[in-house]
């Protein structure tokens, strides 16, 4: 079995980012920067915020996590995010999620200016993805179509199965993947024999969220499993939705890791849309 990495999809997106911005110094051109927002403590959050930072560093962009107390009103969170709209030197503005239970998440998504909503979760960036002209495109599962891509998998023509509907992953992959002229058949919790039926599928996409909830036998053989999970459990062991990918198990042909799978690509990905928010916004 192939085990598909993000390493080396994430080192290609890196490279091709830096490639166009190398020479926007000379031109006298600042690089894009992005403002994360974190409120409150979340230890899983604090880490992901922590790689963004780092990757932004790598790649020579400037960006600030900008901590907010766990007991923030929605309304100076929701003043926050527009300070950051107003500001001209900001190409991109993430709110961090899960937000503290107070925070109505809708409605801080919905205020981020559309032009800056580099985690494409607007309604308006939702809408032009799904309409196929989006200047950025949702991190984890544009990641997944680059995997994909990189690895040189075949996605037109081919049944994929996505298993989760979430806003962030299941239900745009479904879109991006169909845009990639795959045949997308989308399952969640109340879908009936999902056992059975993802024995039938070339390419199966699992984001539900339960650690090792599938095992490699319950796929079709040969079958290419691309596992979105992350579980962090007692002593910082890190696995997936489905049973860790071995590289001598012969029963799949190939499966993302967990850790150093999809989640090293949404990172990538994060980056390429604050890139693409940085050129559109200039151009306009
Ligand atoms: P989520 O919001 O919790 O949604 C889970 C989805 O899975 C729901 O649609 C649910 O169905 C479905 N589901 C749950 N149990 C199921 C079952 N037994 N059979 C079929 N469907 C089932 O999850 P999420 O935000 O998409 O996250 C999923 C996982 O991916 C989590 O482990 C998360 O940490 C990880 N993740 C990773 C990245 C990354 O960059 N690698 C990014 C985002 C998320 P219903 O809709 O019917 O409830």
């Amino acid at each position: 079995m192939k085990l598909l990495k993000g390493q080396p999809v994430s080192e290609k997106i890196q490279a091709d980012i830096k490639a166009e911005i190398a020479s926007w110094p000379q031109k006298g051109l600042a690089l894009p920067h992005l403002s994360v927002i974190l409120v409150g403590k979340d230890p899983a959050s604090e880490v992901y915020v922590g790689h963004k930072a780092r990757m932004c560093e790598a790649l020579g962009f400037s960006s600030e996590v900008i901590r907010l107390d766990e007991k923030i009103s929605q309304n100076e969170l929701l003043a926050k995010i527009d300070d950051l709209n107003k500001n001209s030197k900001v190409d991109g503005i993430l709110v961090q999620l899960p937000l503290p239970k107070h925070i109505h998440e809708r409605t801080a998504l919905e205020k981020i200016a559309p032009g800056k909503d580099v985690d494409c979760l607007t309604k308006t960036n939702i809408g032009s993805m799904v309409v196929g002209d989006a200047i950025v495109k949702p991190c984890t599962p544009a990641g997944i179509v680059e995997i994909l891509k990189y690895y040189d998998i075949k996605i037109a023509g081919k049944k994929v199965a996505v298993i989760g509907r979430s806003q962030i992953v299941g239900t745009p992959l479904v879109h991006l993947l169909t845009q990639e002229n795959a045949t997308v058949t989308l399952f969640h919790s109340k879908s009936e024999n999902l056992m059975q039926e993802i024995k039938t599928f070339d390419i199966v996409c699992v984001a539900i969220g339960k650690s090792e909830y599938f095992k490699q036998a319950d796929f079709k053989q040969g079958a290419i499993v691309i596992d979105v999970g992350i579980h962090r459990a007692e002593g910082h062991k890190l696995t997936g939705d489905v049973v860790k990918a071995v590289e001598n198990d012969t029963w799949l042909s190939a499966q993302s890791p967990v850790p150093g799978g999809v989640g090293v690509t949404t990172i990538a990905m994060l980056m390429q849309n604050t890139l693409q928010a940085c050129k559109a916004r200039r151009q306009s």
